[in-house]
């Protein structure tokens, strides 16, 4: 089992886009794949379409030991795609894990029970530097790092290598940045805007060894596709699509 974190500290960077399209993808491609929700905006939940009740194990009770991990477990309308879903209750955790001395290993442990179910975990991460940002952090083998093409994306990226770095330093993150990938790179026709070419040579330049692998084109279509519930290919955008294959190609290269 191979467990991706998709980390940016910034909102709308795109990690829940990569989660959404990734998953999905690895799923029709017949890999048996877990999405957690590690984000207590719930997007992720929200774009698979899971409607969480209210006696319904989450991922807070997984976190805090309530259940065992399996229970918070449910299927998708996505054969081989699994959820491990959250709410805006995800937020209660904190104290839990912050009290619990050992936090950042938490989710760690909790998806060692599952190990033999799954060939990969792919964690939505919510965008600070908060308990639950570094239990799913201290889970991942790998880590995806999404920036928009903009100058709050470099920010973002600064940020987030400054953060992971740190989480390094003391053993709370064991796994490898696979690549940085630009989000929402504009072009006008066959040609790319100056302010999406310059912040993208600015990425590359805070990368340093890390690959910048194949940016995510600003477009509508993205949006479209997730609100059905789709791949960019089911709905005649393959081309879109490309980024995501290539995120693919890097973690099996990995194995
Ligand atoms: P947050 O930190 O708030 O969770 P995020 O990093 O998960 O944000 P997303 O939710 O994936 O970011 O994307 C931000 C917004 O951009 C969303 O409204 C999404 O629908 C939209 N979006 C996704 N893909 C594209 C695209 N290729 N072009 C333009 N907009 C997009
Ligand atoms: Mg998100």
């Amino acid at each position: 089992m191979q467990t991706c974190a998709c980390v940016s500290l910034s909102g709308g960077q795109g990690k829940t886009t990569v989660i959404f399209n990734l998953s999905l993808l690895l799923a029709q491609q017949g890999k048996k794949v877990l999405a957690v929700d590690c984000d207590p905006q719930a997007n992720l939940t929200f774009y698979l379409n899971h409607e969480v009740e209210p006696n319904q194990p989450t991922l807070l009770e997984v976190l805090n030991g309530k259940v065992q991990t399996e229970d918070g477990i449910y299927s998708t309308t996505h054969e081989n795609l699994f959820l491990m879903p959250s709410d805006r209750s995800l937020f209660k955790v904190s104290e839990y894990l912050a009290s619990s001395g050992t936090g950042a290993f938490i989710l760690k442990l909790r998806l060692k029970a599952v190990q033999n179910l799954f060939d990969l975990v792919l964690i939505d991460v919510q965008p600070s530097r908060s308990q639950i940002c570094l239990t799913a952090v201290g889970a991942a083998d790998y880590a995806l790092i999404p920036v928009e093409a903009a100058t709050k994306g470099v920010n973002s990226l600064i940020d987030t290598l400054e953060f992971l770095e740190e989480q390094a330093s003391v053993m709370a993150f064991n796994g490898k940045v696979l690549g940085i990938i630009p989000f929402r790179d504009r072009w006008v026709g066959l040609t790319q805007t100056l302010e999406s070419r310059e912040n993208i040579a600015t990425i590359k330049e805070f990368a340093g060894d890390i690959p910048v692998l194949p940016s995510i084109r600003e477009s509508e279509q993205f949006k479209r596709a997730i609100r059905q519930g789709k791949l960019l290919s089911d709905i005649g955008q393959k081309d879109l699509q490309y980024p995501f294959e290539k995120m693919i190609e890097v973690l099996t290269n990995e194995r």
